[in-house]
């Protein structure tokens, strides 16, 4: 790899507590688990990039508020302090809004998306397909598919910079994307994001929460492919398990 990326910085977000019958749905529902969400920061030769916003400020002090008379009132609860908020997570790793060369958003759910607004006068990076999908639909929040952002819509995979790259995998969502990262330290690290929430449904098939279980299967089937290729370890979306084993900021890969 002839200009990787120089780190990637593992970024935690807060958590969040979901029933357990999202992360595996043969499951009967009635059990929360607790999740891990992440922001992830890629310094790269052209500058910085942030990967993923976090939960909406508003879950600081109203954890219940957002999914409050939705379907999934009672099954997600954001568990986030101050700290979580993505401008402090940012600050925390050395940077500001400004000095981002851009925001990828792996897609537009409340816990990947919630932090865009705070991003103004960024380029937002996202799949197309994952913003006309949220504008038409109204289980997206309003806070994570503002249209008075500054998008930069994706078609498919791109190299986004030397050393990372969208790679297309829809069904989590229609417009869903994963990164692979290669760094000079580690080699290719490819974030499946919510391609694959933990390790079961990545290596065992175990069936979750998804928009089309058919894309599903077929993205995880590739990257299967695309981390073989590369030889990459393997980040899942909320592995509880990784999030433990796995080194956060201010350590690297
Ligand atoms: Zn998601």
């Amino acid at each position: 790899m002839k200009y990787p990326a120089k780190k990637l910085y593992l970024l935690p977000a807060g958590r969040c507590l979901v029933d357990a019958s999202a992360l595996d749905t043969r499951l009967a529902p009635g059990r929360l688990a607790n999740l891990p969400i992440w922001s992830y920061l890629v310094e790269t030769t052209d500058g910085p990039i942030l990967v993923d916003t976090g939960m909406p400020e508003s879950c600081v002090t109203d954890p219940e508020g957002l999914f409050k008379d939705t379907e999934d009132e009672g099954l997600i609860v954001p568990q986030m302090g101050s700290q979580d908020v993505v401008t402090r997570i940012l600050d925390r790793a050395g940077y500001q809004p400004r000095d981002l060369v851009c925001v990828v958003s792996t897609h537009l759910h409340f816990d990947h998306a919630g932090g865009n607004r705070m991003f103004p006068d960024t380029d937002i990076v996202v799949q197309r397909a994952e913003y006309d999908a949220a504008q038409a639909q109204d289980n997206y929040f309003d806070c994570c598919k503002d249209p008075s952002l500054r998008y930069r819509f994706v078609d498919g995979d791109l190299e986004l910079v030397p050393g990372v790259t969208l790679l297309s995998t829809p069904g989590h969502t229609p417009g869903h994307q994963s990164v692979l990262v290669k760094t000079e330290k580690t080699g290719a690290v490819l974030l499946t994001i919510d391609a694959a929430y933990v390790r079961g449904n990545f290596e065992d098939g175990v069936p979750f929460a998804v928009k089309s279980a058919v894309d599903a299967a077929k993205s995880i089937a590739r990257l299967k492919d695309i981390a073989k290729a590369e030889n990459a370890q393997i980040f899942f979306g909320h592995d509880a398990a990784q999030a433990i084993a796995w080194h956060a900021h201010p350590l690297h890969y």
